[in-house]
């Protein structure tokens, strides 16, 4: 690769990107590469010009069937039900469509995931053997009906309401305003037949919250059934392949068998029944075990988002703009420092996301296929995985932008793909979770830990602890830093001289200032929650006031658990020669993160000047070293040339290349 001015000599062998690739892939590379394969065959390419709606929307539909004809959907579903009973599999596989089209990724994901997960999860066995089959070949084709045009976030709150009529056996499903109506929901406005409906529900007069029944939407020939209205969600931002929306249901009756009854039934006595006594709780239950959904998005996003480092990395390697005075050679776009820094850290924290991601998704599997998971570990890693689908879709958007922007005027022409990537990727930060509620949610479970530590102190540790808080205001140190005791010293207070430029790349040094930054956030959201608690005030107000805080807190939570996944993934690391490349990442990840928010580490005492200016200057470093392997950390993501398609990333624009 010529370049007229010079990137600095690497010192190791560049890695072949094959062997990265199995690594990233980890135990699903088999997968994952039979699905790569099937999108270039199938030629799931997102179409490189406007297509017209309704043609758009038969062409995905085809695509789903046949994707279903493959017997991939049915990895997610029991072997007792015909399926294969490998949900991480199946979020692997999932994964991979994100680098094709992206409305075949979203109408799959309501059709498996979404429908089919929540009659696999929510449903019993007599729900699996008479749906599920039919759902995995598409058969069925099905919606998940749960946000109404009043309430998408606070689901508790949706107005439908299912009636059981104990002399019919039957419940009576009715949308009682136009606030109630089903909105946004997908499959909804040309493929459904059946739906997964959130409704409240009430037996004998009495209410027991938000529970979902299966009703029929339209018949065998596609005609729409008597007492349900539906209407086109009409043109959207993106995903125009895919279609969304609006139901009302008119008193609609439907057997007593459909609902689906994991968590509460109603027996041929008429009497509700739940294992799960406390409303609210059960509420959460039901909720929480649809997080496949949520992680698969989260996958999904970063698919995306490595596609257009694919292309925008690919591009600057080729692309000359400027260059020296005395030179006849432009410069190509990737040796310039700044274009470096808008796509390398990038790069390094979709590698940081990626592992965080696959640790993820092995957890998801674990609790979906072992006895071992309880309620705590459930809890943790509902919390998780709001928290990394937040970190994830907000990475794509912002990358995606940034790729654009770094691709000029070509990055601009749908050809070239982000026109796509940007319109179809924007609402994954809204869907299967809005990402501001789901930072709450993440919150909630650590001021939840946060109060069962401080309530395991014994009565001794306790005056000790309130002393200290007093103390902590006088000298500014993190409450949590005072009960946990674990981080005193790890960080550099302002009066440490004693830091160099070799501390800084130092793994241990640089994830401790992760954690010190969560605990010292937590410590004062704990704080302020607690001085306006015992003040009487009104708790909304309390919270509402925090609030900024309570999101920052679970930011740099998350900021944390994607570090500590990223540096345990190199540690596994068996290959020798990927390890020098995957370190350099990880300093570029952790350092830019760090220089991202060094405003708060100067506010809170832990940055000084010198050190400020010397992670600048070690991320300048990190991004000019990187330069010769860019496109192979790229390469490795193994995106097939007629998947990616762009012909600015695969070498069919060379005019546009060469400038
Ligand atoms: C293309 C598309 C496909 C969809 N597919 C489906 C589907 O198949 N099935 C389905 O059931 N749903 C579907 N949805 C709905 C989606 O899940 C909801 O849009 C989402 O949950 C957000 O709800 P909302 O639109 O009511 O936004 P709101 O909840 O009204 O949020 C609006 C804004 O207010 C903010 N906000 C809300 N509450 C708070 C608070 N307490 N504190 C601070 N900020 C707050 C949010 O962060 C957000 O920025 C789809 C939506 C779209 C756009």
């Amino acid at each position: 690769m010529s370049s007229t001015i010079a990137a600095p000599p690497s010192s190791e062998a560049t890695p072949d990107p094959a062997a990265l690739c199995r690594f990233l892939d980890g135990e699903h590379h088999e997968i994952k590469q039979e699905v790569r394969q099937r999108l270039a065959d199938f030629g799931v390419a997102p179409p490189g010009q406007a297509m017209p709606r309704d043609e758009y929307r038969a062409q995905v539909m085809d695509w789903m069937v046949r994707l279903a004809e493959t017997g991939q959907p049915a990895m997610l579903f029991p072997k007792s039900a015909g399926g294969q009973g490998d949900p991480a599999g199946a979020i692997s596989a999932f994964e991979m469509l994100g680098h094709g089209d992206l409305s075949l990724l979203v109408k799959c994901g309501v059709q498996f995931g979404l429908f089919g997960g929540a009659v696999q999860h929510l449903g019993n066995e007599e729900h699996h053997d008479k749906y599920l089959a039919k759902i995995a070949t598409a058969e069925l084709p099905g919606c998940f009906a749960m946000s109404e045009s009043g309430h998408g976030s606070n689901v508790q709150a949706v107005e439908t309401t299912a009636t059981y009529d104990g002399d019919a056996g039957e419940w009576v499903v009715h949308t009682p305003t136009e606030s109630a109506r089903k909105d946004y929901i997908g499959n909804a406005a040309r493929d459904g037949r059946l739906a997964v409906v959130f409704a409240q529900l009430e037996v004998g007069g009495e209410e027991h919250g938000v529970h979902a029944l299966l009703v029929p939407i339209r018949d065998d020939d596609g005609n729409v059934l008597d007492g349900v209205t539906i209407e086109d969600d009409g043109d959207k931002l993106g995903l125009q392949g895919v279609d969304n929306g609006r139901i009302w249901f008119d008193h609609v009756r439907v057997p007593r068998e459909n609902l689906l009854d994991r968590y509460a039934t109603v027996g041929s006595d008429g009497l509700y029944n739940s294992p799960i006594e406390n409303k609210n709780r059960r509420f959460f239950t039901t909720i929480g075990t649809l997080i496949q959904g949520r992680i698969s998005v989260s996958g999904a996003a970063l698919s995306a988002t490595k596609s257009s480092l694919a292309i925008a990395v690919r591009y600057a390697a080729r692309r000359r703009q400027f260059g020296p005075p005395d030179s006849d050679d432009e410069a190509l776009l990737i040796d310039y420092r700044v274009h470096q820094r808008r796509l390398f850290p990038r790069l390094a924290t979709t590698y940081a996301i990626h592992f965080a991601q696959r640790e993820l998704v092995a957890e998801l599997h674990k609790a979906l296929t072992s006895d071992e998971h309880g309620d705590r570990e459930q809890r943790q890693l509902e919390a998780r995985a709001a928290g990394i689908k937040a970190a994830s879709t907000w990475h794509a958007t912002d990358t995606i932008q940034a790729c654009r922007e770094a691709c000029g005027g070509a990055g601009y022409l749908m050809v070239n793909r982000f026109a796509a990537l940007k319109a179809d990727t924007d609402v994954f930060t809204t869907f299967e979770g809005d990402n501001t509620i789901l930072l709450q949610l993440v919150a909630k479970g650590l001021l939840t830990d946060f109060k069962q530590r401080v309530g395991d102190l014994n009565a001794l540790e306790m005056v000790r602890f309130y002393g200290e808080q007093v103390m902590d205001q006088v000298v500014e140190r993190s409450l949590a830093r005072q009960v946990v005791g674990a981080f005193r010293d790890i960080v550099p207070s302002r009066d440490d001289e004693s830091y160099d430029d070799e501390r800084i790349e130092d793994r241990e040094w640089q994830v401790e200032l992760f954690r010190w930054r969560e605990e010292h956030i937590l410590g004062g959201v704990a704080r302020r929650l607690r001085a306006g608690l015992d003040d009487n005030a009104d708790t909304f107000e309390v919270f509402n006031d925090c609030q900024d805080h309570v999101l920052a807190a679970a930011r740099a939570h998350v900021d944390r658990l994607i570090v500590e996944a990223f540096a345990r993934a190199i540690e596994d690391c068996e290959d020798d020669s990927l390890k020098p490349l995957l370190d350099r990442l990880f300093d570029l990840h952790a350092l830019s993160t760090v220089e991202r928010e060094r405003g708060w580490f100067f506010e809170h005492g832990r940055m000084t000047a010198p050190r400020s200016k010397a992670i600048t200057k070690a991320v300048n470093r990190l991004c000019a070293e990187l330069r010769d392997d860019a496109e192979v950390l790229v390469d490795a993501f193994a995106i097939p040339d007629g998947v990616l398609a762009a012909p600015i990333a695969i070498g069919g624009d060379k005019a546009s290349a060469t400038g």
